[in-house]
């Protein structure tokens, strides 16, 4: 089995999934939020046609994700698949022979490639996300999985993550094993400040010593956190690594800082919490 991105964001989700060997052969198309044209575009980039696919999977009713899915399903006769709920949110479109509903948990085989949807509580009506098998191999695909994305990383034995900005403490989420926040300080990222917001080097220098300074400060009573996101492309460039440097030096010549990973502020907390 093998598979393809054709895109994936809000201008057009689509993705190939393959299995098998010639005659045998067979093609699903994970979503179609592209206009005709463009997916032909893009399919022919991997050296395909919307001819050799063999059945369309619409995740949910968002344009994103639906595209040309009608159009491709009666100008080609390709076989589309989606929640009952989705096709009544895409207007209740009449394709005869060729529309397939799916259901959660409900296994569909559409020729050596086994398909089991699976809910997700995104803002649709009735979306399915879907794990793919020829037997052999296996292929999970998941994506617009809506709020509550860290529960399904806790499942997955993720222990904490980074990508939320919304404190300056590591604190515990409410998910089901517990995933540790460990912040994310974009306010004073480079490439926030220098790149999109314009921020002279020297300025971004000073700004990023005050944040540590006040951290460090606070610090002294409770424990802070603080990151520093860099980029070697933007600050590793000659005339702004010298404030890099300064930076770097005096985080480094501050006392009472532990100089740490995500991963050892995890088992902290988790040491933390279990004495608790
Ligand atoms: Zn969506």
């Amino acid at each position: 089995m093998r598979f393809c991105s054709l895109g994936s964001g809000s201008g057009g989700n689509a993705t190939v999934v393959e299995t098998g060997h010639g005659a045998s052969t067979r093609r699903l198309l994970i979503d179609c939020g592209f206009s005709l044209r463009e997916l032909a575009l893009r399919l022919a980039r991997v050296g395909l046609d919307c001819t050799d696919l063999h059945a369309v999977f619409i995740t949910h009713e968002h344009g994103d994700h639906v595209g040309c899915a009608t159009t491709l399903a009666r100008r080609h006769g390709v076989p589309l698949w989606m929640s009952r709920g989705t096709w009544r949110a895409i207007g209740e479109p009449e394709l005869p022979g060729l529309l397939h509903f799916a259901r959660d948990g409900q296994a569909i085989d559409i020729g050596g490639l086994q398909l089991t949807p699976f809910t997700v509580a995104h803002d649709a009506q009735e979306p399915l996300q879907l794990r793919c098998s020829d037997g052999a191999r296996h292929l999970g695909v998941l994506t617009d999985v809506g709020s509550i994305t860290p529960h399904l990383l806790a499942q997955a034995g993720l222990r904490y993550v980074a990508d939320w900005g919304n404190d300056d403490r590591p604190y515990v989420m409410q998910t089901e094993p517990p995933l540790l926040s460990v912040p994310n300080q974009a306010e004073w990222d480079d490439v926030q400040m220098i790149w999109h917001r314009k921020v002279h080097p020297a300025i971004y220098r000073d700004t990023v010593l005050e944040a540590f300074r006040r951290l460090h400060a606070d610090g002294a009573s409770s424990g802070t956190f603080f990151g520093l996101h860099i980029h070697p492309w933007l600050m590793g460039m000659p005339h702004r690594i010298g404030m890099l440097e300064t930076i770097i030096e005096t985080i480094a010549a501050a006392s009472e800082v532990w100089r740490t990973t995500a991963g050892a502020v995890t088992d902290h907390a988790a040491g933390a919490n279990a004495q608790r």
